[in-house]
């Protein structure tokens, strides 16, 4: 790789005094560790605008890593709820406990410590020791290694480890070494907002003399395209299962709103009186949507779909009595496959007992579990 001897760290850092953005995890100087750290791991995989609120709830639930070191994990997973990727919420509450155990309540200082925690790789590390330790240590994610790749025009797969590992020590030379954390962030500023995916906005670059892919006139064909496989689909059948009702027990329709992702969707659910019961159980702990809630379901579609899920119920001696026509279907994306869920009412022929892991429980309980995401879209259908 041709390293560029020019210095255009004072432009970038010129351009983030002037444009940086004003972010509510961006307070205090020095920056508080675990603000960081809540703060990146929030953003690992979600929008800059859709973690605002997050965040601030967040930090008002668990202002600090002692109370969040103290909360129970359904309390800090029912926090994280709507943001996804769950496993982000126990890693970030298993290592509050480690920094409680075995560093005194204080984050790490060192790159090889702090990587040691549950949850913080590479990246996370060198934010947090760099914006609330003044460390001299590289943040390098998808968005640096963009913008590297465009001012030094470098037409290589970027998400080859040698290119990126090729990357980071060019970042490296770059460094502002009296400002490493506002360097980090200036550079995850200039990706997001100006140095972006597809067609960057050169003409409000900070670096359109120095930067080599502009030059070249290359600066929309680099990063080379890395094309995303489609992910397979796979169906899966969900019964709403509920208690018997008769007479006055009934459920009654109410009008219902379209939610994201459905493809098919009732005019009208159910507001089911206090007697019904509806029936969840927990996912195992390890492995997809590890421990949430659920409503039954199993693999599978159509007639084949619903003849398992009422085997499986029997083999746990729940009965079902009745199982309606579809009435919803949704695509729930996940990172390397989605799920095709087709949703029946089925009624159970009592509310027998349970295992451990299953429940009955009334509408107005769903808010004391944390419903597996895919669910909750099917949540609204009987809520209240
Ligand atoms: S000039 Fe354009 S391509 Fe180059 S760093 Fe700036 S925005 Fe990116």
């Amino acid at each position: 790789m041709d390293l560029v001897t020019e210095n255009w760290t004072p432009l970038l850092m010129a351009w983030y005094d002037k444009h940086k953005r004003e972010l509510p995890w961006r307070t205090g100087s020095p920056r508080d560790p675990y603000r960081v750290w809540v703060s990146e791991i929030m953003l690992q995989q979600t929008r800059v605008e859709a973690v605002k609120t997050y965040y601030t709830d967040w930090m008002e639930h668990f202002p600090d890593i002692p109370a969040l070191a103290a909360a129970e994990e359904d309390e800090v997973v029912r926090q994280w709820q709507g943001l996804g990727y769950y496993s982000r919420a126990r890693n970030l509450h298993t290592a509050a406990r480690e920094v409680m155990e075995q560093y005194g309540g204080r984050v790490p200082e060192t790159r090889e410590e702090i990587t040691r925690l549950k949850g913080i790789g590479d990246y996370t590390a060198g934010a947090i020791l760099s914006m609330a330790y003044g460390k001299r240590e590289t943040a390098v994610d998808g968005n640096v290694l963009r913008v590297f790749a465009r001012i030094y025009s470098i037409e290589e797969n970027i998400l080859s480890s040698a290119v990126k590992k090729d990357i980071t020590e060019l970042v490296k030379t770059r460094q502002d070494p009296q400002r490493p954390g506002d360097f980090n962030e200036a550079l995850m500023d200039l990706g997001a907002t100006v140095c972006i995916p597809g067609k960057p906005r050169c003409d409000a670059c900070p670096l359109t003399e120095v930067c080599m892919a502009k030059k070249a006139g290359k600066e929309k064909d680099i990063p080379l395209r890395v094309t995303n496989k489609e992910v397979p689909v796979e169906p899966v059948t969900v019964f709403v299962v509920r208690t018997a009702d008769s007479g006055s027990n009934k459920p009654v329709p109410q009008k219902l709103a379209t939610p994201a992702g459905a493809r098919r969707w009732p005019t009208e659910g159910w507001v089911a009186p206090d007697s019904v019961r509806y029936l969840i159980h927990r996912r195992p702990e390890k492995g997809l949507l590890a421990g949430m809630w659920e409503f039954p379901s199993c693999p599978g579609e159509g007639k084949d779909g619903k003849a398992t899920l009422k085997k499986i119920l029997a083999g746990f001696g729940i009965k079902i009595k009745r199982v309606s026509r579809p009435i919803q279907e949704i695509r729930h994306v996940f990172s390397h496959k989605a799920w095709q869920m087709t949703v029946y009412e089925a009624v159970a022929e009592d509310e027998c007992a349970l295992p451990a892991g299953w429940r009955w429980i009334a509408v107005e309980e769903f808010k004391d579990y944390n419903l597996a995401g895919p669910h909750n879209k099917i949540l609204s259908l009987i809520q209240r």
